[in-house]
């Protein structure tokens, strides 16, 4: 981890460390929106828009990355989107690697049944950090019961559902019709009046983003 790196993990009283760069320039590093500011992303206010060249000063000098360097992008970039760090993203990693089927999909699989990942795409947070701050502030219930767990895995036919003290929250009330307005993904059901939805199943590749490419990722860590 290099000193800029350092400086941005912040490890909370509660041991807990989580990613403080500045939001827009990991989506300018890695060249495309990665939706971690909310709202923001879905307006020309998104730097992506304006400025879409890595911070810094030699941001807009073109070079070519080695595939080693391509490997590296694509995992900072997939562990940006998902707000993992390091040695938890490792450990997804190591464990889809075991599991049976493909490694990719089962990784990716992993990251998206994590229940901050699934509270967001339900819409209960503008994105997945405020969706990880919910339900880290007792606001999210699974089958009935308070989870507080971001890295929590959501099973099929899992319902998440927000808690009765949090549904008067005017920032979880706008989220959720905003996502509604932008449709939920088909293996989400949501019910944005009553603030519950149902994790269908796992989603499939085809129904991930296709600009995530895992292989690189695979080929990285398989060295
Ligand atoms: Fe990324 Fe959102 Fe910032 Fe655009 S507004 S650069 S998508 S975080």
């Amino acid at each position: 981890m290099d000193a800029a790196h350092q400086r941005n993990v912040v490890f909370e009283e509660n041991k807990l460390a989580r990613n403080l760069a500045p939001k827009c320039k990991q989506c300018r590093r890695e060249g495309e929106k990665l939706f971690l500011k909310g709202e923001k992303c879905f307006t020309d206010k998104c730097a992506i828009e304006r400025r879409n060249y890595p911070p810094g000063q030699h941001g807009q000098k073109k070079g070519r990355l080695s595939d080693y360097g391509n490997q590296l992008r694509e995992k900072q970039k997939v562990k940006r989107i998902y707000g993992v760090l390091e040695k938890q993203f490792r450990n997804i990693y190591y464990t889809s690697d075991k599991q049976r089927g493909i490694t990719g999909d089962n990784l990716l699989q992993r990251l998206e049944s994590r229940l901050d990942n699934v509270t967001y795409h339900m819409g209960f947070g503008s994105s997945r950090s405020e969706a990880r701050q919910i339900v880290r502030h007792n606001c999210i219930l699974v089958n009935g019961r308070r989870v507080n767990i971001p890295s929590y895995l959501v099973k099929a036919g899992d319902i998440v559902e927000v808690d009765t003290n949090a549904k008067n929250h005017l920032r979880i009330r706008a989220s959720v019709e905003a996502a509604n307005n932008r449709n939920f993904p088909s293996w989400i059901e949501v019910n944005v009046k009553e603030m519950k939805g149902t994790y269908k199943a796992k989603p499939d590749r085809t129904e991930l983003p296709a600009t995530i490419n895992e292989s690189l990722i695979i080929e990285l860590y398989s060295k």
